[in-house]
């Protein structure tokens, strides 16, 4: 159950821990020079307690999400527990997402029921097709889903482009054709209960992200990981018009600074009641069900 006072302004629903449990453990560890250049700005160590103080002196709370790789390159990420101590600790300011490796199988099955029903985490993610290189939508991989929409969890998708690997020969295996927002139309349709976050304006499959979102009630799409002000304009416009009740207010920190991100908004000139909406009520709707 995610409990959010009423006083919130803000529900940042795509946060990654950079504290150094998180970071040594990281499977983005191996390439984090790879990273960091990428995005022309490393990441720093933040503690715990001080994320928490960055979002709650601004009446804020983050989605703090995992990340694993393991049966790709071995690297297990921070355990979902630890996901679940972080909350325990904050839990008027993170809501925790635990993560699964779909190559898992029944393993992954069970760990999803377990952040669930033992560590009260709130959704999945962050799952990455092109760096866990699998594809949605792949009926092998249903059983998942169908646990995800059995148990209420929303799931968390990377959308487009990867910043892992970018730039380097052969993208250090990444394929991106598996981040296409398209093939989450078939899980949405496939399983019309189970509530999908598409993260990322999903360049260059905007306008697919935009499609699916429309088309699909149980589809919401995540602004993080792109400065608000290199927005594609059409991904603007549908957020501000047609697809209001689907949008979410996310960083991807730490790689988007907050505040940057947060005063580049602003100057997206919302409409006041679909500003509000992407901050932080298609949010408090979303998981006021979970
Ligand atoms: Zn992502």
């Amino acid at each position: 159950m995610v409990e959010i006072a009423d006083g919130i302004t803000a529900i940042d629903v795509h946060v990654h821990l950079s504290d150094s449990a998180a970071r040594s453990a990281s499977p983005d560890q191996a390439s984090w020079g790879q990273i960091s250049s990428y995005f022309g700005r490393d990441r720093d160590v933040v503690s715990i307690d001080a994320m928490a103080d960055q979002y709650r002196s601004k009446n804020m709370m983050a989605v703090i999400m995992n990340s694993t790789n393991e049966s790709i390159t071995g690297v297990k990420g921070v355990p979902n527990d630890y996901i679940a101590e972080v909350v325990a600790k904050h839990p008027d300011v993170f809501i925790g997402f635990g993560i699964v490796d779909p190559w898992q199988g029944k393993i992954a099955e069970l760990e999803m029921r377990r952040c669930k029903e033992e560590l009260g985490l709130a959704g999945i993610g962050e799952l990455n097709p092109a760096r866990q290189r699998f594809a949605p939508n792949d009926p092998h991989f249903y059983p998942l889903w169908r646990a995800a929409s059995e148990l209420g969890l929303p799931v968390l998708f990377h959308g487009g482009f990867a910043g892992a690997g970018a730039g380097t020969p052969g993208g250090m295996g990444v394929k991106l054709r598996f981040s296409n927002p398209m093939l989450l139309d078939d899980l949405a349709a496939d399983f019309p209960e189970l509530r999908i976050i598409c993260a990322h304006p999903s360049w260059p499959w905007s306008s697919e992200a935009l499609a699916v979102a429309l088309h699909k009630s149980n589809v919401y799409l995540d602004l993080s990981g792109w400065a608000p002000k290199y927005l594609p304009d059409e991904v603007r416009h549908y957020a501000n018009s047609r697809i209001q009740n689907k949008v979410l207010f996310g960083t991807d920190w730490p790689l988007l600074d907050l505040d940057r991100f947060l005063e580049e908004f602003e100057q997206l000139n919302f409409k006041p009641e679909v500003r509000e909406k992407i901050l932080v009520g298609n949010a408090r709707r979303l998981f006021g069900e979970v």
